[in-house]
């Protein structure tokens, strides 16, 4: 179940609001790669009403559990960080003001029914690297043994290798020729 917040109601007599709430993990509808040890997101917000929407600044805290691209292994990942959002009641078009480059500006369909965990969750992919990696330096699986190369270290790749020179061309030429001596 999604989490909504009704932000007319809350702002109709303050300019601006602060909030700190908690949102169930499940509730994200997250990729399913994606999953955390804690089952809350903790969030801070902080919500300023302008003439044409809301700022919002969203801090979150919260864990995520990715499977490494190279490995495969699961790892924690801790997520902490702020965005600034601008909630616009215009439809995105031609009349939208620009913001600064590192504000993003999202379509607010109903200020009555705020989406708080569709926010959320688009924060979490935001911040989630595309091929995560339980380490830069992860060496991963070995393509041969299927062996996890960060603690079974072995030797298959280089065995390949010597093989393939062993049957190229001119390691062949190479045998002829020292026959031919
Ligand atoms: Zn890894
Ligand atoms: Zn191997």
């Amino acid at each position: 179940m999604a989490v909504y917040m009704n932000l007319k109601n809350e702002l109709k007599n303050e300019d601006f609001i602060e909030r700190d709430f908690e949102v169930p993990f499940n509730s994200l509808e997250l990729p399913e790669e994606y999953s955390s040890k804690e089952d809350n997101v903790k969030v801070h917000m902080f919500i300023l009403k302008e003439k044409d929407g809301y700022m919002v600044s969203l801090s979150i805290d919260s864990n995520v559990q990715l499977e490494c691209g190279r490995c495969l292994k699961h790892f924690d990942m801790d997520l902490k960080g702020t965005s600034n959002i601008f909630l616009s009641k215009k439809k995105p078009g031609k009349e939208q003001e620009l913001h600064e480059d590192d504000l993003i500006t999202e379509y607010l369909e109903d200020e009555e029914k705020f989406n708080v965990s569709e926010l959320l969750r688009e924060e979490i992919l935001v911040q989630t690297p595309m091929k995560p990696l339980c380490d830069e330096n992860c060496k991963g699986i070995c393509p041969i043994c299927g062996a996890d190369k960060n603690t079974n270290p072995c030797n298959c790749e280089e065995q390949q290798k010597e093989k393939e020179r062993e049957n190229s061309p001119f390691a062949k030429l190479k045998v002829l020729l020292e026959k031919k001596k």
